[in-house]
């Protein structure tokens, strides 16, 4: 076990639940994030949400800096105390969905690591993809069905539009699932560690990237409908969904939610070439 509890006790910290504070006590889990993780000394490591500094502490030891971002202002004291012995540590005081990432460490590639507040894990997730954030791994603790959602296959009830914008810029992998009994307080749901490794340039080459999320939203927010209804919906010609599925190589009546990664952006390509 941690000593994140008689840091709770000594500085009688108070949870604010609305910044989902659910703080781990399992150093076992800890030490698996960190491994999982694959952090080195030569690593510039961005924690979220450090709360008492439990996982910051074995970041710390393994990596060459570490910069963790936390909005609590209670927290700080207790950090700075704390990891006062380490001088890789660096603490930023703010909101992380407005923080400017790629400013923390200029030039270097960025290892992410964080036991997330539930509540941010869709906005930060989205920020670092979609502003391009030069990272070359994302290993977060999130919400298990979130987890399942990112890693998710074609055709499945999880594979929605997280699974085609995570898998479009990177290789998922599922750490380890973690039970409530390994935080205090306990959540009410069960959690999933995974790691976003970056590709070196994304999944399927795509002409135009609004056009193929725009495709991707429209498949999943009508997810029930035949893909050319999908597209039907977006204002083309039943004429012209004829003539692009065809060229795609997908059936007529395919719903969308079996394309893969690779299929969405033949399909978004193609309409691309069509209505310059
Ligand atoms: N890393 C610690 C651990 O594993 O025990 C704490 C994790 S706890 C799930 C989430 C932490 O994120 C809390 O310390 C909370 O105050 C902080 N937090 C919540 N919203 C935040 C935000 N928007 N930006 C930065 N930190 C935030």
């Amino acid at each position: 076990m941690s000593n994140t509890r008689e840091l709770v006790e000594k500085y009688q910290f108070r949870f604010t639940k609305s910044l989902g504070q659910n703080f781990l006590v399992d150093q076992n889990i800890v030490r698996d994030i960190v491994k999982g993780a694959g952090v080195t000394k030569e690593d510039y490591v961005i924690e979220i949400g450090p709360g008492v500094g439990t996982l910051t502490r074995e970041l710390l030891k393994e990596a060459a800096s570490v910069t963790a971002i936390e909005l609590d202002d209670k927290l700080l004291p207790i950090l700075k105390e704390e990891l006062k012995d380490y001088e890789n540590f660096h603490l930023i005081h703010g909101d992380a969905t407005k923080v400017q990432l790629d400013a923390v460490y200029p030039g270097k590639e960025i290892k992410l690591v964080a036991n997330l507040p539930y509540y941010v894990t869709t906005p930060i997730i989205t920020k670092i993809l979609n502003d391009k954030v030069a990272f070359s791994s994302l290993t977060i603790m999130i919400q298990k069905e979130v987890a399942e959602r990112m890693d998710a296959v074609p055709g499945t009830k999880d594979y929605g539009s997280l699974s085609v914008l995570v898998q479009y810029y990177c290789d998922t992998k599922i750490v380890r699932n973690v039970p409530p009994e390994s935080f205090m307080p306990r959540p009410k749901v069960d959690s999933t560690v995974i790691r976003l490794t970056k590709l070196e340039k994304p999944r399927a080459y795509v002409k135009d990237e609004e056009l193929f999320f725009k495709i991707v939203r429209m498949v999943f927010t009508m997810r029930r409908k035949t893909l050319s209804n999908n597209l039907k919906s977006m204002g083309y010609t039943r004429e012209f969904i004829e003539e692009v599925l065809e060229a795609a190589g997908i059936d007529l009546k395919a719903r969308g939610e079996t394309l893969s990664v690779e299929k969405f952006a033949e399909l978004s390509n193609v309409i691309k070439e069509r209505v310059k």
